[in-house]
């Protein structure tokens, strides 16, 4: 799959054991409505947005 915005590569990123889609380039997050909502009920989604939390979870 490749990001809508900047056609970069996506990858797979676990997200309070949610899987998602996170682009490798601009670090945007794509996923079904769901599990938006889902994310949307953790008090810290806004900084998952930011694509910050998702860089130290795919790194360990
Ligand atoms: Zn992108």
């Amino acid at each position: 799959m490749q990001c809508p915005k900047c056609d970069a590569e996506m990858e797979d990123v676990e997200i309070y054991n949610v899987i998602v889609k996170r682009c490798s380039s601009c670090k945007g997050l794509w996923f079904d409505h769901a599990k938006h909502e889902f994310l949307k009920q953790k008090k810290d989604a806004d900084e998952i947005d930011t694509g910050g939390f998702c860089i130290r979870k795919s790194i360990r």
